[in-house]
């Protein structure tokens, strides 16, 4: 995504089947092909990953200084 994928946006590069089409390719986002999995992060499974996911992305998006 040219600008970054803002949080809370689907990657493009993602498939119907969750597969990143850029894999294994040198255009891939450095940070994406850094990215280590953890049991902490990404627990049992999909579903437990987006309640992490989510939870991240509520604690560290921009505030509104005037509130
Ligand atoms: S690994 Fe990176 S480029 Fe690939 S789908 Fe996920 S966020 Fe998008």
């Amino acid at each position: 995504m040219p600008a970054g994928k803002p949080a809370g946006v689907r990657c493009i590069q993602l498939t119907e089947d969750n597969r990143c089409r850029l894999f294994g390719k040198p255009e891939r986002p450095s940070v994406c092909t850094q990215f280590q999995a953890a049991l902490d992060m990404c627990g049992e499974g999909r579903v437990e990953a987006l309640i992490n996911l989510s939870r991240l992305e509520k604690l560290t998006a921009n505030k509104d200084p005037s509130h």
